[in-house]
C-alpha cells in the first residue's frame, strides 16, 4: 500500500462547518449530502514550510466545482483561508502536511437526492494530516491500464472535482488486484486520460506530451509542470496519446498534490527506459520544487 497510518494524526483537530473539533468528534450526519450521494466537492492541498501550496488556485477550483454543481452558499475565500490557517495552527503543522478540503452541500431534511432538501447550508471540512508525499519518487511506480474509462463531459465532466470517486476507485481496485501501484484510465476513444489520482505525462525524443484536459482533472500540478517545461524551453504538446506511445515512451510520470512528480517505471508489464536515463523527469522535478516555493501562501 502506498499510504500508512501515521501516529502523529491520532489526536489532530479537524475543522467542521464553523469550528475545530477533536478527531474523535469529527463526524458528519447520516443526512449529510456526502453520505447521501457523494454530493460534495474537494481539494487536496500540500503544505510546505514556505506555506500552503497554490492555495488560491485550489480555492478557485473548489469554487468553480461548487458553482457547476449549483451550490447555493459557497463560503467566502476569507472564511476558507481562515479555517485552513486556524486548523494548521491548532495542530502545530508547518511541513509534510496534506489537507483534504471538502465542501459538502450539507445536511438534508430527509434522505434523498434533491438539493432543495438541503435546508441548513453547506459544510466546510478541513482535514489536515501529517502526510509526506505518498509515492516513492526515487523508485517510481508500476501501473496497469484499467478497463474503467475516465469520465468525459458526455457523462460526468472530470473538470468537476466532486466526491463521487467511484470511477477512480474501481480503477484503483483493478490496480490492487494486479499488484500495481496505480491504474491508468483511458478516455472514451482509447487515448490516455489520467491515472486514478494523478495526471500523466510522457517524454519522447525530448518532447513532453500530456493528454488534453478533456477526460481528466485539470490538475494544478499538471499546469505548473507545463509552465516549468516551457520556461526550460522543453517542447510541450497537449494531444491525444495512445497506449502504444506510452509503452514506447522514453520517460513517463504522474503529477498531483499528493505525490508531486512520480516516475512510472512499468506499464502493463512493459518496462520503460531505465530510471537513470530519466533526464527530463528529474530536470522537471528539480525545477518544479524551486518554482513551487513562489506559490506558497504563508500563514
Ligand atoms: N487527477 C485526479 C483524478 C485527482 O484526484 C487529482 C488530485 N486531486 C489529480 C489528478 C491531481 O491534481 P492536482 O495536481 O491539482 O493535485
Amino acid at each position: 500500500m502506498l499510504q500508512k497510518y501515521d501516529d502523529r494524526n491520532a489526536s489532530i483537530k479537524v475543522w467542521i462547518k464553523d469550528k475545530l473539533v477533536d478527531r474523535k468528534d469529527a463526524k458528519v450526519s447520516v443526512f449529510d449530502s456526502t453520505v447521501q450521494g457523494g454530493d460534495a466537492v474537494w481539494e487536496g492541498i500540500r503544505v510546505y514550510k514556505q506555506g500552503v501550496f497554490c492555495l488560491d488556485l485550489h480555492i478557485d477550483r473548489m469554487e468553480d466545482s461548487a458553482r457547476a454543481m449549483a451550490f447555493s452558499d459557497i463560503p467566502s475565500r476569507e472564511f476558507i483561508k481562515n479555517a485552513i490557517f486556524e486548523t494548521l495552527r491548532a495542530n502545530g503543522m508547518i511541513d509534510d502536511v496534506h489537507i483534504r478540503l471538502t465542501l459538502s452541500r450539507g445536511e438534508k431534511l430527509t434522505s434523498g437526492m434533491d438539493p432543495r432538501l438541503n435546508a441548513f447550508g453547506s459544510i466546510l471540512i478541513v482535514l489536515a494530516e501529517w502526510k509526506p508525499p505518498v509515492y516513492d519518487n526515487d523508485k517510481g511506480i508500476k501501473i496497469i491500464t484499467s478497463t474503467i474509462r475516465r469520465n468525459s463531459p458526455m457523462n460526468l465532466d472530470s473538470k468537476i472535482h466532486h466526491n463521487n470517486l467511484i470511477n477512480n476507485i474501481l480503477a484503483k481496485i483493478q490496480a490492487n488486484h494486479a499488484g500495481a501501484d496505480d491504474a491508468l484510465m483511458l478516455d472514451n476513444y482509447g487515448f490516455l486520460a489520467e491515472m486514478n489520482g494523478t495526471n500523466i505525462f510522457i517524454v519522447k525524443d525530448k518532447v513532453l506530451l500530456t493528454p488534453h484536459a478533456d477526460a481528466c482533472l485539470h490538475g494544478i500540478t499538471r499546469a505548473l509542470i507545463i509552465e516549468t517545461a516551457k520556461n526550460l524551453d522543453i517542447q510541450v504538446q497537449e494531444r491525444n496519446i495512445s497506449l502504444t506511445e506510452l509503452y514506447s515512451a522514453d520517460e513517463a510520470f504522474g503529477t498531483g498534490s499528493m505525490g508531486e512528480l512520480t516516475p512510472i517505471y512499468e506499464v502493463d508489464g512493459r518496462r520503460l527506459s531505465d530510471r537513470r536515463k530519466n533526464n527530463i523527469t528529474s530536470i522537471l522535478s528539480d525545477a518544479f520544487h524551486e518554482l513551487s516555493l513562489n506559490y506558497c501562501t504563508k500563514f
